[in-house]
């Protein structure tokens, strides 16, 4: 089964083809990062806008690297929610309509299920059930997955989530957007023990609060502005974040029995984090899984793959678009046959 993805939560544009027999055929991303930057956060009605613009272009890029036509689809699939209404609009209406002038079946997909069953895409992926960690712009979760759309939410952030920190870090330090990968480089040259920084509810259940970590960074930078210590400060932020996100994780483990980290979203592409739980994991004979990084910021392979795991048991959508901007992960079915 040849199956288009669509992603159009958020700021990026993403397409893919995969096909249930021979996996991932291609992809195509267009990111709206410099379409914002003025404006220092994204513009929604600008955001739709773009998606629109781009839609058709990206469609026919990836259709000629693939050497794919259009009459090959067997089933779109489209992501529904979470995300902005008019971007996911945009998504939503161009793939539910471009399937039914191809008389295929369409599917509304959710981007975290997208996020998390990216890792499954890689080349040994994780085996249900598993713990998983989403760290993404908008979301940090830990959830106990035991199969398609059986998730169990463990804990979340009560504030700001873990990109949302790094974002918000970047801005403050003057590093541009997005900022996850901005301070993650930044960090490579300096000392994660320069500065204390606090690790809120730390030692306190599976929730996490991000807000007074990233207050004190901006205490800390406040002090050495213009010091030539930025990467120390970058660095002691990475840790503080890395040594929370892993604390919660074994403790995830620890508390489910469960023996495989699957960790997505964006903050997954983090090297310090990936190479932490690997050391850690290990201690407690468990093992982390992760997407290779293209798969783990917004993309349209993930929702590709999420929407025929569910095809594939016979689910789709009615002609009615429908769009979710707030929809948590929870909520969703189960389908029938896996
Ligand atoms: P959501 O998926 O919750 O709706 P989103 O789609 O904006 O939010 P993603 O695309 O999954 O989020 O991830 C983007 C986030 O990941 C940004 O906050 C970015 O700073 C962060 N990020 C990307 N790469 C890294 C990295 N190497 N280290 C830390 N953070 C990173
Ligand atoms: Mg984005
Ligand atoms: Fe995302």
């Amino acid at each position: 089964m040849l199956v288009l993805g669509l992603e159009t939560s958020c700021d990026e544009t993403g397409l893919a083809l995969f096909d249930s027999e021979k996996g991932l055929l291609g992809q195509v991303l267009h990111s709206q990062i410099a379409l914002h930057a003025e404006y220092g956060g994204v513009v929604p009605e600008l955001a739709s806008r773009d998606h629109v613009r781009k839609m058709i272009p990206l469609l026919e890029t990836l259709l000629s690297q693939t050497q794919t036509k259009k009459s090959d689809l067997d089933a779109i699939a489209f992501t529904r929610g979470p995300g902005l209404m008019g971007a996911l609009m945009t998504g939503a209406l161009f793939g539910r309509t471009l399937a039914f002038a191809l008389d295929i079946p369409a599917i509304g997909v959710h981007h975290m299920e997208g996020h998390l069953l990216a890792p499954l895409l890689s080349e040994a992926p994780p085996e249900f059930p598993f713990v998983a960690l989403l760290v993404s712009g908008g979301h940090s979760q830990l959830m106990a997955a035991y199969g398609i759309g059986q998730y169990e939410l463990l804990g979340e952030s009560i504030d700001d989530a873990a990109g949302e920190a790094f974002d918000k870090v970047a801005k403050m330090m003057n590093l541009p957007y997005p900022g996850g990968p901005n301070v993650a480089k930044l960090a490579e040259s300096g000392d994660p023990q320069a500065f204390n920084l606090p690790r809120p509810m730390l030692h306190q259940g599976l929730d996490f609060s991000f807000s007074g970590m990233k207050t004190a960074v901006l205490n800390q930078y406040k002090k050495i502005e213009g010091q030539g210590r930025d990467a120390d400060l970058a660095a002691s932020f990475q840790e503080a974040m890395v040594d929370t996100l892993v604390k919660k994780c074994v403790r995830a483990l620890k508390q489910t029995g469960l023996k495989r980290l699957v960790i997505a979203g964006g903050v997954s592409a983090n090297q310090a984090l990936r190479t932490r739980l690997q050391e850690e994991l290990k201690r407690i004979a468990a093992k982390v899984y992760y997407a290779e990084p293209a798969l783990c910021t917004d993309n349209g392979a993930m929702i590709a793959f999420a929407g025929w795991q569910r095809l594939k048991a016979g689910q789709h959508d009615e002609l009615a678009v429908t769009t979710t901007p707030r929809w948590p992960m929870t909520e969703l079915d189960i389908p029938r046959q896996e």
